[in-house]
């Protein structure tokens, strides 16, 4: 069956990515992938192609719109980065599919998706890819990953100042989240001021935008890591989410 990868390519030269033949098949294997594990465990309700185009890879690949990522990407030999809550593998796989330096981590606490991801990473012949089951708020105390990332990303997992909380542990200092959020993203940034402070961050870039024309609305927060997370945090699993610092 021949794809049409027009309005993901349109989306991509908004941040000047283009698609190498090897990443067009990449994305399309993946597309694949989804559906068809899509029938026996439950990783998306977004199906047709063109609607995973713009909502799972185009959405992935704006962080192709920071200019702190783009930076150190292009500044730095490798790049460490962990995609925390990462379910079907967004945005951490689209981003390691165009930003092949990227030593990508995939964090999920469901068993289920982190072996899709093993496919996934697999059948894509991805290298420096490693896959986790576990939570954050258990891996964001262990040493071997605590501030080891240079990046931290997340979608779609939990609000800004519970999120914080589960993600900026992972970050060096001198690192950054970065957070992809929707409608609600300029509150929930308001409502996690405090929480950052307390975690030794602060906001060093905003991007307001909409994918596909208009279509949908999108927030990415640069979220810097200027000192070392106190020890305390995260709190114990299912804490963040029951007691917010906000
Ligand atoms: N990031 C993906 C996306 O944007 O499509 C998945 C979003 S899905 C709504 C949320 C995912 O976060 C689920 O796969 C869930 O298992 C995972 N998750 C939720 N809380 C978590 C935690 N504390 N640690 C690790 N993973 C978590």
């Amino acid at each position: 069956m021949g794809y049409d990868l027009s309005v993901f390519r349109s989306e991509l030269s908004k941040y000047d990515l283009s698609l190498s033949e090897e990443q067009e098949k990449q994305f399309i294997r993946y597309y694949e992938l989804l559906i068809s594990w899509n029938e026996k465990i439950n990783l998306t309700a977004i199906t047709e192609f063109e609607d995973v185009l713009i909502k799972h890879f185009a959405d992935s690949a704006s962080i192709g719109s920071m200019d702190s990522f783009r930076k150190i990407y292009e500044e730095k030999e490798s790049v460490s980065l962990i995609d925390v809550g990462t379910g079907a593998g967004f945005p951490g796989i689209p981003i390691k599919i165009l930003f092949p330096k990227v030593h990508l981590t995939l964090l999920d606490s469901l068993h289920k998706r982190v072996k899709f991801l093993d496919e996934v990473v697999s059948e894509l012949g991805l290298s420096d890819v490693k896959t986790v089951h576990g939570r954050a708020e258990d891996f964001g105390k262990d040493p071997s990953f605590r501030e080891q990332y240079d990046f931290v990303v997340s979608r779609a997992v939990a609000n800004l100042a519970v999120l914080s909380e589960l993600c900026t542990p992972f970050c060096k200092v001198g690192g950054s989240f970065i957070s992809y959020k929707g409608d609600h993203g300029a509150e929930e940034l308001a409502d996690a001021k405090r929480a950052l402070g307390l975690l030794g961050c602060e906001v060093r870039e905003e991007k307001d935008f909409t994918l596909s024309d208009e279509e949908f609305h999108r927030y990415l927060f640069d979220i810097y890591k200027v000192k070392p997370t106190d020890k305390k945090y995260p709190r114990p699993a299912g804490t963040p989410q029951k007691k917010p610092l906000v």
